[in-house]
C-alpha cells in the first residue's frame, strides 16, 4: 500500500534502530511515529502484529509532545495486548483459513514431504506430508508459493487492464504493510494475503499496480483502481476489521 523509494528503505532501516520504545507490561513496543499534513489530532495504533505502535502527529505537533500522548495511554495499550488473539503456529489439527475459508491442517506420516489440498467446504484439508518436525516450515513455503502464484496472476491481469509493466513480485513476511511498489517495479506483497478472501488479495494486486503508474495516493491513482477492481471499498474495510488478526497464524508466540 506504500511506495517506497531506495533512499527511503535506507533511511527507513536506520531509523528502526533508534525508534523510541515504551514498555507496556513486560512488552517492549517501538514506536513508529509519522507526520501527516492532514491529521487533525494525534491518533495512536497498535500494528496489525500487535508488536509495535503507529502515531500518527499532525505537522505541527512535535514527537516530543506524541511520546507524552502514548505515555497516556499505556492502559489502552494494556488492554489492547490483552485482547489480542493468541499467536497459532502450524500444527497437526489446528484449523487456519486459506483463501477465506476455514481449512484443517493433517499431517499425513510415512509419505514424502510434500503438500496439498483437497475436499471443500466443510471437508476442506491441507495435507502436510513428511516429518512432522518439518511441517510448519513446509506448510509455510507451500502457502507462500500459492500467495505468490495468485499474486502473479491477478497483477498479470490488473498490468494488462490498466496497460503497465512491473518487473516482477515478491513475497514475504512483511509486517508493517500488505504490499508496496518499489520505483524499479517491483511489486512486493505480504504472502498471507493468501490466507484472506480471494477479493482482498485481488485488491491489493489492483492497488500496487496503479501504483506503477501513480506512486502517491492522490484523487487520480484511487479513480485508477476503481476504474479496474470492482471491491475496494469492501477490501478496505474487511483488512481493517480482519487484517491483523492474519498475524496470528504460522507465527511463534512471543518470547516477551
Ligand atoms: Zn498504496
Amino acid at each position: 500500500m506504500r511506495i517506497m523509494r531506495r533512499k527511503e528503505k535506507a533511511a527507513q532501516a536506520e531509523a528502526a534502530d533508534s525508534l523510541p520504545v515504551i514498555h507496556v507490561e513486560g512488552h517492549r513496543l517501538p514506536v513508529h511515529a509519522r507526520v501527516h499534513a492532514r491529521a487533525r489530532r494525534i491518533i495512536l495504533r497498535l500494528s496489525p502484529d500487535r508488536t509495535a505502535l503507529r502515531l500518527t502527529l499532525p505537522h505541527n505537533v512535535p514527537i516530543a509532545e506524541g511520546l507524552r500522548f502514548v505515555e497516556t495511554r499505556r492502559e489502552w495499550i494494556a488492554r489492547q495486548l490483552k485482547n489480542r488473539p493468541l499467536p497459532q503456529p502450524f500444527r497437526h489439527g489446528l484449523v487456519i483459513p486459506f483463501q477465506g475459508e476455514p481449512h484443517l491442517i493433517v499431517h499425513v506420516p510415512g509419505a514424502r514431504g510434500t503438500v496439498w489440498r483437497e475436499g471443500s467446504g466443510a471437508a476442506a484439508r491441507i495435507c502436510v506430508a513428511g516429518n512432522e518436525r518439518f511441517l510448519p516450515r513446509r506448510l509455510t513455503d507451500w502457502l507462500k508459493t500459492q500467495a505468490r502464484t495468485a499474486l502473479l496472476q491477478a497483477c498479470q491481469h490488473y498490468a494488462a487492464a490498466m496497460d503497465l509493466k512491473f518487473s516482477r513480485v515478491v513475497v514475504r513476511d512483511q509486517k508493517s504493510r500488505w504490499g508496496s511498489c518499489s520505483s524499479a517495479g517491483t511489486l512486493s506483497f505480504s504472502w498471507r494475503l493468501i490466507l484472506a478472501p480471494p477479493f482482498v488479495l485481488d485488491y491489493l494486486a489492483a492497488h500496487e499496480v496503479a501504483h506503477l503508474a501513480e506512486m502517491n495516493h492522490s484523487a487520480r491513482f484511487w479513480q485508477l483502481v476503481r476504474t479496474h477492481c470492482p471491491h475496494v471499498d469492501e477490501a478496505e474495510a474487511w483488512l481493517k476489521r480482519h487484517g491483523g488478526d492474519l498475524h496470528i497464524w504460522g507465527a511463534q508466540a512471543p518470547s516477551s
